[in-house]
């Protein structure tokens, strides 16, 4: 395939395994996501925030349950259409761009992420997607 014609989906298929949606700092929302979440699950947005999110530095995140995931992931997202945008945009993220390296890393978790690809199409097909 001509680098060219890369797209996100070369680089990266879910395998589901929710092993994002597990610990590691938390998924924040913003909130237009409390709101688009909200309405998704049929309550209102003041009380989603008390019962689904958490406060951390100031800003609001999903809770975990106790088994450490995320407090929607029930073998799959259960607020797939709405999820927030940190959840959309895996891993097509700017820190990527920032450090190429962090695609490996972050590839160390994901099994859906390939590292089969160099670098600079790794980057034009993240700054492409951003863009
Ligand atoms: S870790 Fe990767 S493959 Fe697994 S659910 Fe998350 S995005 Fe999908
Ligand atoms: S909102 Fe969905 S995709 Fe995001 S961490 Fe929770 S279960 Fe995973």
């Amino acid at each position: 395939m001509p680098f060219d014609a890369i797209k996100p989906s070369n680089l990266f298929q879910c395998k589901k395994c929710g092993e994002c949606c597990k610990g590691y700092g938390g998924t924040y929302v913003t909130t237009d996501n409390i709101k688009e979440i909200a309405a998704y699950i049929q309550i209102a947005p003041a009380e989603f925030e008390k019962k689904y999110c958490r406060i951390s530095g100031n800003r609001p995140l999903l809770r975990q349950s106790e088994n450490g995931f995320c407090i929607f992931w029930n073998d799959l997202c259960t607020i797939h259409p709405v999820k927030p945008k940190m959840c959309r945009d895996w891993p097509f993220i700017k820190s990527v761009l920032a450090d190429i390296k962090n695609w490996e890393i972050m590839a160390g978790s994901c099994p859906g992420i390939r590292t089969d690809f160099p670098d600079h199409i790794i980057k034009a097909v993240i700054e492409k997607k951003l863009s």
